[in-house]
């Protein structure tokens, strides 16, 4: 009988087929292996969300105020997290969430104003 083996991903055992597009050698390795990627998966993107989050809760503190780039910098806020964005001719609305910034000139020169969407 002719028998095709193949190396788990899992536990790295040679194993031998039951079915041609088997992957890993027991639903053991396969849910083991699913769970392992889904917790780097979430290991990846928790620190980001939580700094997403976080730029989200000081803009709602701060609806409607203009600052520098630097205040902003001060309360927390880390630029270059934000969930979307939107190119405008005169100048470019940094959306996170529900809320927004944009860089404006005015007397005190350039600030940021912050919006609610
Ligand atoms: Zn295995």
């Amino acid at each position: 009988m002719n028998t095709t083996t193949k190396n788990c991903p899992n536990c790295h055992n040679n194993f031998i087929l039951k079915r041609l597009n088997q992957k890993y050698c027991s639903d053991a390795c396969r849910i083991q292996k699913n769970n392992e990627r889904s917790r780097a998966f979430r290991e990846l993107t928790k620190n980001t969300n939580y700094i997403l989050a976080k730029n989200r809760q000081i803009l709602s503190e701060l609806e409607a105020e203009q600052l520098t780039e630097i205040e902003l910098k001060i309360k927390g806020f880390k630029f270059g997290y934000v969930t979307n964005f939107i190119s405008k001719p005169k100048s470019t609305e940094f959306i996170c969430y529900d809320y927004g910034y944009r860089m404006i000139e005015n007397r005190k020169g350039r600030v940021i104003e912050i919006f609610k969407l």
